[in-house]
């Protein structure tokens, strides 16, 4: 790589947690600084749009990409972004996986304008207005971008190269990545990186020892052992279905894990692999008992789909016709 490989930042539909993580790095930031040029950060620097728009095809090096796909802004500068860079990367769950806005397909553009602009108590609205994409003021035309009835992942809207998990991805792993992008050790295209290649239980030192699980309990229920594995006591924990990589970060403050870094290695599908790990521990004689047992899990797909909803095999509700 000729002089200092050029780095951009790009924040699509997410929460901005991302861009706090890259910020996590703390000191080393500087050093970041030092090793690469930033040619675009929006979040901490003042750039336009025109200013991607005017750089040559494949002059960024590479591009970490976060937040879903929401709007028609967000797939353009997706787009964009994938023309300029060299290597794109879908940094955190939401650019990965859809994470938490890839829960809004469970309804539509019209079902979640409805909630927001219409019957939200806290929204003064007395002519029921929604967002429309074109409105004339005496200033001149402005134009909002299309919010879409879908949201989608990075990689389902244009090729990625590698992708960084987490909601959002760990301070740790992040360096890494930076590390291994700045010293050329990328591993091949297509790589889920700044990641473990096992599961948030195999870095887990709960103790697993008894699959007998007659009740569920949420987090707030019980005063869970410390030393037992949580999902053994009835408390839903997504280790067994999400990679490794964290440091098993929420069992080890006794919390159970929500499954952010994703699908572990060779799973497909993360909710249903999540559905079969709690099925696997449920204690049921009769298929009664076992109604009864998993009917106490509140909230089934927040629960099994918080994070993959969108990447999953389901995608989204289905849409009427
Ligand atoms: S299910 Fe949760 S608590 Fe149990 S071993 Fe796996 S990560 Fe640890
Ligand atoms: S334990 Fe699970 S939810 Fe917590 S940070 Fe790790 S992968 Fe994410």
């Amino acid at each position: 790589m000729a002089g200092k490989p050029r780095v951009a930042f790009y924040w699509a539909g997410s929460c901005g947690g991302c861009e706090i993580a890259v910020l996590e790095i703390r000191e080393r930031i500087l050093d970041l600084a030092q090793a690469v040029d930033i040619i675009f950060w929006p979040v901490a620097m003042d750039f336009k749009y025109q200013d991607v728009e005017a750089m040559e095809d494949g002059s960024i090096d590479v591009c970490f990409f976060n937040g879903a796909i929401r709007s028609a802004e967000n797939e353009h500068l997706a787009r964009l972004f994938r023309a300029k860079s060299k290597t794109l990367v879908a940094y955190g769950s939401c650019a990965h996986e859809g994470c938490i806005p890839g829960l809004a397909n469970l309804s539509d553009r019209e079902g979640i304008f409805e909630v927001v602009y219409r019957e939200n108590p806290s929204v003064e609205n007395p002519e029921k207005l929604v967002p429309v994409t074109r409105y004339d003021l005496p200033e001149g035309e402005v134009e909002l971008p299309t919010f879409y009835d879908t949201v989608r992942t990075l990689g389902q809207t244009v090729p990625v190269d590698y992708s960084v998990p987490g909601c959002p991805p760990q301070a740790h792993q992040s360096w890494a990545v930076f590390e291994a992008f700045v010293k050329g050790e990328l591993p091949p295209v297509g790589s889920v990186i700044g990641a473990g290649e096992k599961t948030v239980c195999d870095e887990c030192e709960h103790v697993k020892e008894e699959k007998k699980v007659k009740q569920f309990f949420r987090i707030h229920e019980i005063v869970p052992d410390e030393k037992k594995c949580l999902l053994e006591q009835g408390i839903i924990c997504a280790g067994p279905a999400t990679r490794s990589g964290c440091g098993a970060l929420c069992p080890t403050a006794n919390l159970p894990c929500r499954g952010c870094y994703g699908p572990p290695p060779g799973v497909v599908d993360q909710g249903a692999k999540f559905l079969s790990a709690v099925a696997s521990v449920v204690d049921a004689n009769t298929e009664e008992e076992a109604a009864r047992i998993v009917s106490q899990i509140a909230d089934p797909i927040g629960t099994f789909y918080r994070f993959g909803l969108a990447a999953s095999l389901l995608r989204r509700r289905k849409l009427d016709q």
